[in-house]
């Protein structure tokens, strides 16, 4: 088991399969995009599905969730999922990603054994998209998003993150869209994690704010059903139910204390959060020679001294070095 020494056990393996991206959302990265990866520092395929298999096979994951940068630009994602779901004890396999080339992808990727996705979905406005993400592809998100319900992909999640000034006035519209169309949707405040180092805590759309925007248009009660267990976002029936919405409060209603994740980078690192200010390097030990049990240890001891909470709000507090689109969001 991947234990800690705050009595978490991590199941749920966040794989990023590239930190490069086809859209530059700013509260991820700027517009002229990022130093990538170079391709050799890059796992392969071979030692990603190794790395999983270690995972699952003797570590206790249970849940592998491929995200990026964007892991739609990752080829032969197809049969990297086909190998991941081939796997004893088989995880459960989902993906995020921002859609854009999901209409072609969804069905193959389904029919390879991906079970869910998240789509990340910030406004309804090809203008606002436009400023928000610095590149022209509302259409293509939508077509993804559509295609994904249509392969079969459910629930279908969206996650929106709401900015000061530029779409923070489309929580609702947001809400609407996804009720109409069968997705559920989750909002998530932004955190101190764009390369730029733009965050601002006092510039936050806070969840309050978030569950007082929609409340003025839509009865929200708690869902008496939904235990929040690991799962980060808090979830209310929308007038009465059974949909819902989803609100995840990384900052101000952290769940550091159930987290279950751990991350592993597109070049090798293990994070055991994704605020951690150290990695644990697995790419260097598997191309030294390093066994499975090797492997495994290393990854244990990563897991071992992960810290209680993100410690945001600690006068202390220090962005990580790498931002979201290199660490896995
Ligand atoms: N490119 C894919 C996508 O956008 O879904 C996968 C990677 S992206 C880094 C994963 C998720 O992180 C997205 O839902 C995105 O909205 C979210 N994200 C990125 N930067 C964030 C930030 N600073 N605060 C909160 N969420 C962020
Ligand atoms: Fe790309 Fe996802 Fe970052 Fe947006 S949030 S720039 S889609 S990696």
């Amino acid at each position: 088991m991947l234990a800690d020494d705050h009595g978490r056990i991590a199941t749920d393996l966040r794989v990023s399969l590239t930190d490069r991206c086809n859209l530059r959302c700013s509260y991820c990265m700027p517009p002229e995009g990022l130093d990538w990866l170079p391709k050799p520092e890059l796992l392969t395929d071979d030692e990603i599905v190794r790395l999983v298999r270690i995972g699952v096979a003797d570590l206790g994951i249970t849940e592998v969730r491929f995200t990026g940068g964007e892991p739609l630009l990752r080829r032969g994602l197809p049969d990297l999922v086909a190998r991941t779901a081939a796997l004893a004890p088989r995880p459960e396999i989902s993906l995020t990603t921002n859609a854009i080339g999901l209409a072609r992808l969804a069905a193959p990727l389904a029919a390879a054994g991906l079970d869910r996705v998240n789509v990340s979905l910030d406004t309804l406005d090809a203008a606002t998209f436009r400023r928000l993400a610095h590149r022209d592809r509302l259409a293509d998100v939508l077509r993804g998003l559509a295609a994904a319900r249509a392969a079969g992909l459910a629930p279908v999640k969206v996650n929106a993150v709401l900015m000061r000034g530029v779409n923070d006035h489309e929580a609702v519209p947001l809400l609407r869209y996804c009720l109409d169309h069968g997705y559920r949707l989750r909002f998530i405040e932004q955190m101190p994690l764009d390369a730029q180092h733009g965050w601002q805590r006092a510039g936050m759309v806070t969840a309050e704010e978030i569950l007082d925007r929609l409340g003025a248009a839509f009865a929200l009660t708690p869902d008496a059903g939904d235990e929040r267990g690991s799962a980060p976002a808090e979830s209310f029936l929308v007038d009465g139910g059974p949909a819902r919405v989803g609100v995840i409060g990384s900052v101000t209603r952290p769940f550091c204390g159930a987290c279950d994740r751990v991350r592993l980078t597109a070049d090798g690192q293990i994070r055991n959060c994704l605020f951690a200010t150290e990695e644990s390097d697995l790419r260097a030990a598997l191309r030294g020679g390093a066994s499975d049990a090797e492997l495994a240890e290393r990854w244990r001891a990563a897991v071992r001294g992960k810290r209680p909470g993100h410690g945001i709000d600690d006068p202390g507090f220090l962005q990580p070095a790498r931002p979201m689109s290199a660490i896995g969001g």
